[in-house]
């Protein structure tokens, strides 16, 4: 009889006797949630976002962000009505707010998932402390990352600095964790704290509103980043190793927004990838580089949580004397794709239009606001980061100080891209560029990435007048390259 009762009490809905906030994040997705799951399993869950802008400090949402945030609460919320919850939506200080909802809902547990910024971090203390002498509990979880930064050490017991060995200590250990599923339903608490409307916090820009080839190009929430996977996995993820070097072709995932701003998470990217190149006999070495690519994820991370200075300062001490030039017409010309070199303004012409650039340019355009006009790295990586929808500040400084030489595991810095090379190497039948700069689409294959060199009958004839209708070069590359050659050789006489 004892035995029937307690197999009914397992059947009967879990009353929400208990309740328990969810903090979101950047985590907004419903599976592989473990904060979600453990909360769904406790009693009533009250799900909240808190946009703090205080805390971000110098590391504020810039423009793209904002509008991918929108998008993607709006999909979370969704998301979770359909399992009968819904997202509360709350603006200021985090931990004050948490306390309010807490007493408000009854809840004396809140749980989230690990953030890693340093800001986050900080935050996520006081949060702690402050609901702790409330006698709330925060209760914390991983997966926004593959690997703990602090799980992953060299033989010394130090953290990483550079990639190949971090990548084979993680390739060759134990294997991310499976995603877990969605919750089906999701307990409503007794008591719906009241929550702001979306609409109030102004997060898309109206006037202008510059969104429209960000709306054209992107679905932000975990359905369009579930649709972006198969779409890779289907359609490039065989050609991944030549091909996503090539800004002309669809040959990468595009994922990176959605992996920001957790929709999907990396261990359901990184099961997926190998499920899918099981069944469809993909080679080994497509799926190798693109769960190498994931991994490089892993590594900014590793080294963001273990060198916390890595957004603003160098990485190597001795570039911290680097004579950096100052100049604001080269650099607005360089942030509005007006260099006259046309892979680099095709580059930031697609930032600017869909808030992504293609890896290959990003290294491209990094080089030459590095090295050609010698500004510094932190005024790309301050463009990149209110510009680009997966502005994330982990990947964003260290690839910026990889690009810079700088970094840890840094692009030597006598190598110089040469943008006319690497725009005949990478779109060598100019269909990148003719995209994004149509002023010089007449022009044929052979002159369309150095225009500066064509004869004035071919420039006419392609309706062209340089210093007009598109920029003369703002620098010589040959020039420019002896001059940070130079200024890099300075370091070390200095
Ligand atoms: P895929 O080739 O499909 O790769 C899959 C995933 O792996 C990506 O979505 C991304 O999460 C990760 N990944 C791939 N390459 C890198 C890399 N080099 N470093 C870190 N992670 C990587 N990436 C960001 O997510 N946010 C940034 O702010 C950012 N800023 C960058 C700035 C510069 C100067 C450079 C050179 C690179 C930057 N990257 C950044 C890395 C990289 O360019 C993008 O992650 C990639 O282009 C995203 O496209 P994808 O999703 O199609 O990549």
């Amino acid at each position: 009889m004892a035995k029937a009762a307690r197999a009914s009490d397992k059947r009967a809905p879990v009353t929400p006797s208990s309740t328990t906030l969810v903090w979101f994040r950047n985590d907004l997705r419903v599976d592989d949630h473990r904060a979600l799951a453990a909360a769904c399993g406790a009693g009533g869950v009250v799900p909240v976002f808190i946009l703090d802008r205080a805390a971000m400090g110098q590391w504020p949402l810039g423009g793209a962000s904002r509008w991918w945030l929108h998008g993607s609460l709006t999909a979370l919320a969704a998301d979770l009505e359909q399992r009968g919850s819904r997202l509360i939506l709350r603006q200021g200080d985090t931990a004050t707010l948490l306390l309010e909802l807490a007493a408000a809902s009854g809840a004396t547990t809140v749980m989230c998932s690990r953030a890693y910024e340093p800001w986050a971090a900080a935050q996520e203390q006081q949060v702690r402390d402050r609901l702790a002498a409330a006698g709330v509990t925060l209760k914390r979880y991983a997966g926004a990352l593959l690997f703990e930064p602090e799980a992953v050490r060299t033989k010394t017991g130090d953290p990483y600095k550079v990639y190949t060995p971090f990548w084979r200590a993680t390739s060759g250990g134990q294997p991310p964790a499976p995603p877990i599923a969605a919750p089906q339903t999701i307990p409503a608490p007794a008591k719906w704290p009241r929550s702001d409307a979306l609409a109030s916090w102004s997060l898309l820009p109206t006037r202008p509103d510059w969104a429209a080839g960000m709306r054209a190009e992107w679905t932000p929430g975990t359905s369009g980043a579930r649709a972006r996977l198969e779409t890779f996995f289907q359609s490039a993820l065989a050609d991944y190793p030549a091909a996503r070097n090539r800004p002309d072709i669809v040959g990468t995932s595009r994922l990176s927004p959605h992996l920001h701003f957790g929709e999907i998470s990396p261990a359901t990217c990184w099961h997926a990838a190998k499920a899918y190149a099981q069944r469809h006999n993909t080679p080994a070495a497509s799926l190798e580089v693109f769960l190498k690519e994931l991994v490089w994820r892993e590594f900014s991370y590793h080294l963001l949580v273990h060198w916390p200075t890595l957004p603003d300062a160098p990485f190597r001490a001795d570039f911290a004397r680097f004579p950096w030039a100052d100049n604001a017409a080269q650099l607005a010309a360089w942030q509005r794709g007006q260099t006259g070199y046309p892979i680099v303004d095709a580059g930031m012409r697609e930032l600017w239009t869909t808030g992504w650039m293609h890896n290959r340019v990003r290294m491209i355009v990094g080089s030459f606001l590095v090295k050609n006009l010698l500004l510094p790295w932190q005024a790309g990586e301050a463009w990149f980061w209110d510009t680009l929808v997966d502005a994330d500040l982990a990947s964003n400084s260290a690839s910026w100080q990889w690009v810079a030489g700088s970094g840890a595991d840094a692009a030597p810095y006598f190598r110089i891209f040469n943008p006319v090379t690497q725009g005949e190497t990478y779109d060598p039948d100019g269909i990148y560029v003719r995209k994004w700069v149509p002023e010089i689409a007449r022009l044929p294959n052979v002159l369309l990435h150095k225009p500066w060199t064509a004869p004035r009958e071919i420039l006419a004839a392609a309706g062209i007048t340089l210093g007009k209708t598109y920029p003369q070069p703002i620098v010589d590359h040959s020039i420019t390259r002896i001059r940070a050659l130079d200024a890099f050789k300075s370091l070390k006489t200095l």
